[in-house]
């Protein structure tokens, strides 16, 4: 019996709070069966973590949580098994890393006419090389003691209306799927149900994105409201899209735990079957993952 599948975590590559490594035991502790590793915008730590992964019970599937933007809303978009090399890929990855490089040192700079916070307090909460965003400098304005955790920064100095925020450079949601999909990877749209894709993916921008080659909707995530489920579930049915379920587990830097939602065995084996950029590593997958 395959274990649960949680197909979106992040490590100290981008914004999670454990190595890769970390990120490995602590899914092998937590009984899954099956974990993706999805940092933002990064591929840095497929490496650590499948020499992590092998050799125990767990499948490790690599993947990556791409930043795209549209009409100033965030929306996210899951990447699965795609070639970590493919050049575009690299180039559009490594040019959002460094927008957000820049993004973040002009919030800082505006941060620091009302705190005292420098520049060198949030790369002290970084590793080299990590896809840095407002989470680090939530955990440095927690360092400095200006506020308890990072939710509570997040709702203050760091919310988009709180006075500080910059946006960042990122593609077009259907430049990402094509991105995606031109690596051969498997394209799944994040948390739609969250504010700001719904906002903005109307029916005809989804028909798009299906047309591209996007594969399916995250729809079980806490940041999914019940009724936006519900909303998902019709939009996945219409389109002909699977449906997945996650935690996008932070290690501490969010309260979401691993397993706390999941994809069934049947989405994954789809998943797997689609991606042509590269293997999941770690504990084989039964074929056929469903009798
Ligand atoms: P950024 O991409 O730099 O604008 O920051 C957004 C990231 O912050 C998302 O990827 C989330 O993982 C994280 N985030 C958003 N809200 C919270 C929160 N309330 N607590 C902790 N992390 C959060
Ligand atoms: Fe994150
Ligand atoms: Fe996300
Ligand atoms: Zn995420």
């Amino acid at each position: 019996m395959l274990g649960p599948i949680d197909l979106h975590t992040h490590s100290s590559v981008s914004d999670g709070t454990e190595t890769p490594t970390q990120l490995v035991r602590a899914a092998i502790a937590a009984g899954l069966g099956v974990v993706a590793l999805t940092d933002h915008d990064s591929t840095a730590g497929w490496y650590e973590a499948t020499a992590a992964a092998e050799g125990t019970a767990l499948t490790l599937v690599p993947g990556m949580e791409l930043s795209t933007q549209l009409d100033y809303a965030s929306v996210h978009m899951l990447a699965y098994l795609f070639d970590p090399g493919n050049a575009d890929l690299v180039a559009e990855t490594a040019r959002i890393r460094s927008e957000r490089l820049n993004r973040a040192e002009a919030m800082v700079q505006r941060i620091s006419a009302d705190y005292a916070l420098t520049w060198d307090d949030v790369l002290a909460q970084t590793v080299p090389g990590a896809t840095v965003g407002r989470p680090h400098i939530a955990d440095a304005l927690v360092a400095r003691g200006y506020v308890p955790n990072r939710s509570a920064a997040f709702e203050s100095i760091l919310h988009w209306r709180g006075g500080y925020y910059r946006p960042h450079y990122a593609p077009e949601p259907l430049e990402g799927v094509r991105l995606i999909r031109a690596a051969g990877g498997v394209p799944v749209l994040a948390h739609p149900g969250a504010r700001g894709p719904e906002r903005v993916l109307s029916d005809k921008r989804m028909r798009e994105l299906v047309d591209a080659g996007l594969f399916g909707l995250e729809v079980r995530h806490r940041d999914n409201p019940p009724a936006a489920r519900e909303r998902l579930l019709a939009t996945a049915r219409k389109f002909g899209l699977v449906v997945t379920g996650s935690s996008d587990y932070h290690g501490t830097g969010k309260p979401n735990l691993l397993g706390e939602n999941t994809t069934d065995a049947a989405v994954l084996e789809a998943i797997v079957a689609e991606g042509r950029g590269s293997q999941p590593v770690g504990a084989p997958l039964e074929r056929p993952l469903v009798e």
